[in-house]
């Protein structure tokens, strides 16, 4: 339970009719960004910061953590992309209030020291998600045809795509999954209401297991948490049918990776593709060849588009905290 700052109102009244003012003036915003949101982007929160009476500071491609602490000392907000808020950061952040992250995935934030200090953290979900949907798909028919690389590959049409967490990643894999022809179930114990698959022509199974013994995709987007961490390994992977596909866009985290290395030693059909390299890339790279594959850098959700949507969220959702007190989309309540 987080004691969450709520912002001071000042309550005035005018022909009987009751207003609220945000006590909090002269915020001072900082965008600390180690790979920089797009110049549009920055254009754009810096317009929304500063278009609420705002102070906006910038730290951008940083190299050094010593940067980071010193950066945070004096400021109300700060926005992050996969930057680390540590509890080390926090505790130099003296006067913060709020911690956006402008993605999804929000374990680069330590929540318990947030929340021990009163630290609304909140990120800004959905803004990123087609990026990072047509990444899987793009992955999906990459390794379907050999990387692009000579020899005959297979089609993704009449095969079965399995969707492991369908929340905003996994829904739109989903219906691109179905435009493409491809059979969808999908697995995610959180959602109990049967008519959001039902509305995308989507099967839902009832166990994880089910799901990977179906699927000749498999799409995962479960967010790394004590639960997931660790969980996708051997016996899962064993279980896919000839030929399988592990397609992760989710977090290195939640994979096993001594059990996804020998479910590839012990089945020379399976693939695996990722957008987050294993913590033993260089090893699965020589061992399995194009069997695997890891994007460079973490680029799911590297469009202009994303970050673009994810950067103007995240500077609206501080505005609004201030503002009005709205803690919609905080992750540590
Ligand atoms: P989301 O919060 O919209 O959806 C997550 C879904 O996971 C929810 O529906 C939830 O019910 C489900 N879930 C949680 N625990 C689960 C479990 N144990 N088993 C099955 N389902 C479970 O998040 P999203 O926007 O769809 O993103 C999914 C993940 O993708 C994020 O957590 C993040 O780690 C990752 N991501 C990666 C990139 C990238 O650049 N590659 C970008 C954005 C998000």
């Amino acid at each position: 339970m987080c004691p969450t700052i709520v912002p001071l109102m000042r309550e005035t009244k005018k022909e009987n009719v009751v207003y609220f003012t945000s006590l909090l003036e002269n915020m001072k915003i900082l965008v600390a960004t180690e790979k920089p949101f797009a110049r549009k982007a920055v254009e754009g929160i810096r317009g929304i910061v500063e278009g609420a009476g705002y102070e906006l500071a910038l730290l951008e491609k940083y190299t050094d953590k010593a940067q980071l602490l010193e950066a945070v000392a004096d400021v109300d907000a700060l926005i992050v992309r996969s930057d680390k808020v540590t509890r080390e950061v926090i505790d130099a952040a003296k006067n913060l209030k709020i911690v956006v992250r402008a993605g999804a995935g929000y374990d680069n934030v330590d929540l318990a020291a947030a929340t021990e200090r009163g630290i609304v953290v909140m990120n800004t979900p959905g803004q990123n998600s087609n990026a990072v949907a047509e990444l899987a798909v793009a992955m999906m028919i990459f390794m379907a045809r050999n990387r692009f690389t000579p020899g005959t590959g297979t089609e993704i049409q009449g095969k079965t795509l399995g969707i492991h967490a369908y929340g905003n990643v996994g829904r739109l894999v989903g219906r691109k999954g179905k435009a493409l022809g491809m059979e969808v179930v999908a697995y995610d114990p959180f959602i109990t209401d049967p008519a959001v698959f039902e509305a995308d022509g989507v099967r839902q199974v009832a166990s994880v297991e089910e799901l990977y013994r179906a699927s000749d995709y498999l799409s995962l987007h479960i967010p790394a948490t004590e639960q997931t961490r660790g969980s996708i390994g051997y016996d899962l992977m064993m279980s896919m049918p000839a030929g399988a596909t592990l397609v992760n866009t989710a977090r290195k985290e939640v994979i096993d990776e001594e059990g996804l290395r020998r479910a590839l030693t012990e089945r020379a059909d399976l693939k695996y593709a990722t957008d987050i390299a294993a913590g033993i890339q260089p090893e699965l790279d020589e061992q399995f060849g194009k069997r695997v594959f890891a994007t460079a850098k973490k680029m799911g959700a590297e469009t202009a588009e994303a970050n673009i949507n994810a950067g103007l969220a995240a500077a609206s959702q501080i505005v609004d905290f201030f503002k009005t007190g709205n803690t919609r989309f905080q992750v540590n309540k």
